[in-house]
């Protein structure tokens, strides 16, 4: 312990260290970017064991999985352990539902479903209905869950009903319809056995609210809580937080520059609330220790611009006065095309490695012709979304049919035949298939039913037959590469002509065997097939971990939240893009202003930020955008890099 105790002195401030050794009480940590606050998490979780708690019973909350597996990594090296409760939010509902969901009539077994799931059933409620109506009553139907639990819970339909109208007007829907459509949505849901991401959070709550016992058990067993960017938490998540903590048992840490969350219902109240509420003693840290001078400098002058923000100085440990580099563009192809030859000169003349350099955009659809012409010229590229990995399609299909044959998913098996791996289902081949879906219990037995099945035409049963066989195959193994191994050698020629019907040429075939084979390497750290799945159900717009290669990575700024690479791109910095157009408010435009913060404060050395006067589906010129004018001159140069 005095060893740690003089590795701690020696790699912390006094404010740090303070943060990380107090223990009396409800502790919050508020700073800004870049000035050690995940950091102190860390040290405090490291510093808490070597004090003689249990690992396993420290429960440490972050906002990404690539934030939770970092945080692992770290304290394993300092401590020799790894506490299995470094987890973001959701993954550690999912742990608790499993465990105790039955109390409340959840099947331990319960499936969790992905965007991709949640836009099917809407799409099953709303039928005929376009894409972006349906976008917006999901929007609907998570704010009704974040932000009126109470509500939802109890299933308090007089308060639920004119909420969903409400709602409903803001978001331009028919406010009749909105409730109803809520209704079906979660009776689909039901039926499919999901819960949805909202979900995971709301049930738990239900459970510490509702099951005293659980709670205490819970409550108990956790000796000590952290949370990271918990300015960012919403109303859920703050009440779960409140039953599980004892007196005095918990850090959190947060930053009220950085609340970018929102829209989906975060409430930076609850930040800036939580020392009065739990009388939790304050610390400050003041020095920001990721980005040379201009960069601090840049975005400190930047937020002073919100009125709605309590201001706080922040000066920078390193001193070197790299200028913030602003490039204007005529439009997005010359752009596209000079930024490939800056990431180059990175590379070759300023110490950087591919991985060192990261292209944050707000919106994704702004990078589409950058990655299309950094892929041109031959530069690794890490494209960060959505998901973006297991929702290629040669992978997509392997995780449909594993979830098939391992959760008895039905939407799955729709999933599966609309994707034309195995011929012969049509849009009416699915229809005819839904009423087996809808009377039969498990996806075997619908396949068993309809391989004989009437209506169904020679072609589909052979389908279906097929299908069967390859699940029956697939059944018997219990390992997650051997059950990927035994789904392609079932299909081996229909796997071959698939990926070759959906690949423009040669070179992307190659890619998408490749792919594969990742996924199955990715897939032998995973032993158990349903630890697999449940990982890539809660990775959906997280950071993946697969392809950790040396390569840039391209993201929006909400999925940069946390990370630092020594040079950042902002990429479209211009009015109606960032900010958005959609933020007609001052309110929403100090939450943009909040995170173009995010943007520039995840460079340690090198910002450039770019704006074209063109792009594609505008059609007026675009204007620079008002941050950038906010960014003092005396921090800039224009056409540097
Ligand atoms: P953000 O608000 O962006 O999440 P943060 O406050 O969580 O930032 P960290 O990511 O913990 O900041 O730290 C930023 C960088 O500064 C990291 O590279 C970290 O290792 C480094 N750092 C923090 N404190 C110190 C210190 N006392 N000495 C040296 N390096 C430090
Ligand atoms: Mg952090």
């Amino acid at each position: 312990m005095q060893k740690f105790i003089r590795f701690l002195k020696q790699n912390t401030t006094k404010e740090q260290y303070e943060a990380i050794t107090y223990t009396k009480g409800p502790l919050l940590v508020t700073a800004g970017a870049g000035s050690g606050k995940t950091r102190v998490i860390t040290f405090k979780i490291a510093y808490l064991i070597k004090k003689g708690l249990s690992p396993d019973r420290i429960l440490a909350v972050t906002f990404t999985n690539k934030a939770a597996n970092e945080m692992k990594e770290r304290v394993k090296e300092l401590t020799g352990f790894t506490p299995p409760w470094i987890r973001t939010f959701h993954s550690a509902c999912v742990r608790i539902l499993r465990k105790y969901g039955p109390v409340i009539g959840i099947k331990p077994e319960f499936k969790i479903a992905t965007e991709t799931d949640q836009k099917n059933m809407i799409k099953e409620v709303m039928k005929g209905q376009k894409e972006r109506e349906r976008k917006r009553m999901l929007l609907l139907i998570t704010n009704l869950k974040n932000n009126h639990p109470a509500y939802v819970l109890r299933q308090d339909h007089r308060f639920i009903q004119p909420i969903c109208r409400k709602l409903a007007l803001q978001l331009r829907l028919k406010a009749n319809g909105a409730y109803y459509y809520y209704l079906n949505y979660e009776k689909i849901k039901k039926k499919y056995e999901y819960l949805d991401f909202d979900d995971l959070l709301l049930k738990s709550l239900e459970l510490f609210q509702f099951q005293p016992e659980v709670r205490k058990k819970v409550q108990n067993y956790f000796e000590y809580i952290l949370v990271d960017e918990y300015q960012d938490t919403n109303n859920v998540q703050e009440q779960i937080i409140g039953h599980l903590m004892r007196k005095g048992n918990i850090t959190v840490v947060g930053d009220d520059y950085q609340s970018i969350y929102g829209f989906r219902g975060a409430v930076i109240q609850n930040f800036l609330d939580f020392k009065k509420k739990y009388q939790a003693k304050t610390v400050v840290l003041g020095c920001n220790f990721r980005s040379v001078k201009t960069i601090v400098e840049a975005s400190s002058k930047l937020i002073k611009n919100n009125l709605g923000q309590v201001h706080k100085d922040l000066y920078a440990y390193d001193k070197t006065e790299i200028p913030v580099c602003i490039k204007s563009f005529e439009d997005e192809y010359q752009e596209a095309q000079c930024i490939p030859g800056i990431i180059r000169g990175l590379a070759e003349h300023r110490g950087c490695d591919y991985k060192d350099i990261a292209v944050l955009y707000r919106s994704a659809y702004i990078s589409y012709i950058l990655q299309h012409e950094l892929i041109k010229q031959g530069i690794p590229v890490i494209v960060v979304g959505n998901n973006f990995f297991f929702k290629k399609k040669e992978i997509k299909i392997i995780i449909l049919f594993l979830r098939m044959v391992f959760q008895n998913d039905k939407l799955a098996l729709m999933q599966f035949l609309e994707e034309n791996f195995l011929k012969g289902f049509g849009k009416k081949g699915l229809e005819r298939l839904k009423k087996y879906v809808e009377t039969l219990s498990t996806v075997l037995d619908i396949v068993k039913e309809t391989e004989c099945g009437k209506e169904f035409t020679r072609q589909q049963k052979m389908t279906l037959r097929a299908l069967k066989e390859g699940i029956e195959t697939v059944k018997k193994y219990n390992k997650s590469a051997d059950a990927i191994q035994a789904f392609l050698e079932a299909f081996p020629n229909v796997f071959s002509r698939y990926l070759i019907a959906i690949s423009d040429d040669k070179e992307q075939l190659q890619e998408r065997k490749r792919s594969v084979n990742e996924f199955l390497s990715f897939a032998k750290s995973h032993q158990d097939i349903n630890g697999l799945l449940e990982e890539i159900a809660l990775l959906t717009d997280k950071v993946a971990n697969v392809n950790e290669k040396d390569a840039v990575h391209l993201m929006t700024v909400h999925q940069a939240k946390g990370l630092e690479w020594k040079a950042v791109i902002v990429l479209g910095a211009e009015e109606e893009i960032f900010p958005t157009r959609h933020a007609l408010t001052p309110a929403k435009i100090e939450e943009e202003r909040r995170l173009f913060y995010v943007a520039i404060t995840r460079a340690k050395k090198y910002l450039l930020i770019t704006h074209a006067f063109w792009r594609n589906n505008w059609d007026n010129a675009l204007k620079i955008s008002r941050f950038v004018k906010e960014i003092p001159r005396e921090c800039v140069i224009e056409d540097g890099l």
